[in-house]
């Protein structure tokens, strides 16, 4: 408007001036118009567009560079327009597989570190044999199987993971009776002197709940294998169920060492031990935790654990109820 108005008033004006008829008068106009407001307009976009362009620009290139591997590329947000929305997703999303690619690094060389143990073990054993230093006996089949187990364990819990990872662990979900996972649970760790005792000290039969049992059984048992592990005199687990609003736990206490606090929030990291060499000297592997997390997740659930030191630890699993 305006540019219009002035514009019109002018060519009035002017037209009166030169004489002409009121059709040539209005087209003459018209021209005018378009003309100063087609030079405004793209005079207004160069303004506006000149800057924008600079910051797509910048995205482009800080997009090639993320593509080329250069994983810390970010680019410098200003403002808080769309350009600079986009600029806020591109850095979160940088930032993002900088960390899983550092993950990825840190879990190869974890797994070549826990592989390495065992295969020493087992050549160390064999080449003792053939060296005549020890007898191929029951003792020495007993240590290679325990070697080749443990082998045997990290590659079955690694592809769990993995698979739980991808969102493709095959799962049966279905009702099932929360004392009744818990004893058969207990049935599998038969009574050894010296190692703690298993109780269920749940008697309601009626809490049930919706999970895969299989994959539940060995939430279970890795609780429970882990709660005697960290029990060096012994003691008690004790195997709860419960019902937490619309979730189920199951809880798995112990009388055990316990885990100082500062500790607790990293136990369901891979490979994480909160003392590596006893850890080690008992089996662990460091993978139990996580591969719980992954699998309660998975159904539905979450975990959950308190702990203090000296006095044991109460692992729990939640499952949506049935
Ligand atoms: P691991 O195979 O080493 O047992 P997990 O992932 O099962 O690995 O556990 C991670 C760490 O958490 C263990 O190394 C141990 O330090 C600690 N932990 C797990 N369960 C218990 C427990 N019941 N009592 C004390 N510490 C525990």
């Amino acid at each position: 408007t305006l540019v219009l108005i002035p514009a019109l008033k002018s060519a009035v004006s002017s037209s009166r001036m030169a004489g002409r008829t009121p059709s040539e008068d209005l087209s003459h106009r018209i021209a005018i118009a378009v003309l100063v407001g087609s030079l405004l307009s793209a005079l207004v976009t160069a303004l506006i567009a000149r800057p924008l362009l600079g910051r797509v620009g910048d995205l482009s290139r800080a997009t090639a560079a993320l593509r080329e591997g250069k994983l810390d590329s970010r680019v410098v947000v200003r403002g808080n327009d769309e350009v600079a929305e986009l600029g806020r997703s591109f850095n979160a999303l940088a930032e993002e597989l900088g960390a899983s690619e550092a993950q990825r690094r840190q879990m190869v060389t974890d797994v070549a570190h826990e592989l390495r143990t065992p295969l020493t073990n087992i050549i160390g054993l064999v080449e003792a044999v053939r060296d005549g230093l020890r007898a191929p006996d029951d003792s020495l089949m007993l240590a290679l199987q325990e070697e080749a187990a443990l082998l045997n364990q990290l590659v079955d819990d690694l592809r769990d993971l993995s698979l739980a990872d991808a969102g493709e662990l095959p799962l049966s979900l279905e009702m099932l009776h929360a004392t009744e996972e818990l004893r058969r649970t207990a049935a599998a760790f038969p009574a050894v002197p010296g190692e703690s005792t298993i109780v269920v000290a749940t008697a309601d039969d009626d809490l049930t709940l919706r999970a895969d049992r299989r994959r539940l059984g060995q939430i279970l048992r890795n609780l429970v294998q882990n709660a005697r592990r960290y029990s060096p005199d012994g003691g008690t687990v004790t195997l709860r169920a419960s019902r937490e609003g619309g979730m189920v736990r199951l809880a798995v206490a112990d009388t055990g060492i316990g885990i100082a606090p500062e500790h607790l929030p990293h136990v369901w990291e891979r490979f994480y031990r909160v003392d590596g060499s006893r850890a080690k000297s008992t089996g662990g592997m460091g993978l139990g935790l996580a591969l719980v997390n992954r699998l309660a997740t998975a159904q539905g659930g979450r975990v959950g654990v308190a702990s203090e030191p000296g006095e044991g630890s109460t692992f729990w699993v939640e499952l949506p109820a049935e």
